[in-house]
């Protein structure tokens, strides 16, 4: 386990020879997350998705269809404001107004945090870490959420993941609430398979490094 910052700091698990875990950020969005989801469904694979409270809200039906499709949820803030989230209180009330919507609509208040655009330094670390949530990051962020990315570009980062590794897609997107995820979805299937093939399998977060996924 890789602590960058004390205590809690997940960006992989070098200690994992056979387990990857793929992770979609921004969402539930109505035009990309089902399409993910059958995707993941057909590929057999369970992944984590870090939704933004202000989505759930506005998709309820499709962020449940998410947990009830074995996934795990994650926390990507209430409306990923990213530079105010650096201030501790901001980034505390942030996770709990997401929190009570989680709560509400699928039962749930995720141990897992992603900062809007993985912005976080020691004094956010330490404040959200010591009321027991654990600060996601990764170790492959394949950039799909530029518009001028290819898919074969999008797959050339992906080649260089390796076990142990968190690798970051975006469902949603922050800036568009309904984004087009069609490169990230066509990238996907041949990935997944390489990735099987060498026999390694796709986890969630919580399982990559052994946690319990909620409170
Ligand atoms: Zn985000």
């Amino acid at each position: 386990m890789n602590f960058v910052d004390r205590p809690r700091l997940f960006h992989e698990n070098p200690a994992s020879k056979d387990a990857i875990a793929l992770t979609f950020d921004d969402g539930p969005c109505f035009t990309s997350t089902p399409d993910v989801l059958d995707l993941l469904k057909e590929q057999a694979v369970r992944a984590t998705f870090f939704m933004i409270g202000e989505r759930v809200r506005r998709h309820p039906d499709l962020a449940r269809r998410v947990f009830n499709g074995g996934h795990q949820i994650a926390n990507h803030s209430d409306r990923h404001v990213a530079f105010r989230s650096l201030v501790p209180s901001v980034c505390k009330k942030e996770i709990e107004k997401a929190e009570q919507t989680f709560r509400s609509v699928m039962g749930i208040a995720p141990r897992f945090y992603r900062a809007p655009k993985g912005l976080i330094n020691r004094y956010v670390i330490k404040a959200i870490s010591s009321a027991g949530y654990y600060v996601a990051s990764w170790s492959c962020m394949p950039g799909d959420y530029f518009g001028w990315h290819t898919a074969a570009w999008i797959g050339k980062r992906l080649s260089k993941v390796r076990p142990g590794h968190i690798v970051v897609l975006h469902d949603g997107l922050s800036r568009q609430p309904e984004p087009d995820r069609t490169r990230t979805l066509s990238i996907l299937p041949g990935f997944i398979r390489g990735m099987k093939k060498q026999g390694i399998c796709f986890v969630t977060i919580a399982d990559l490094f052994g946690l319990p996924p909620y409170f």
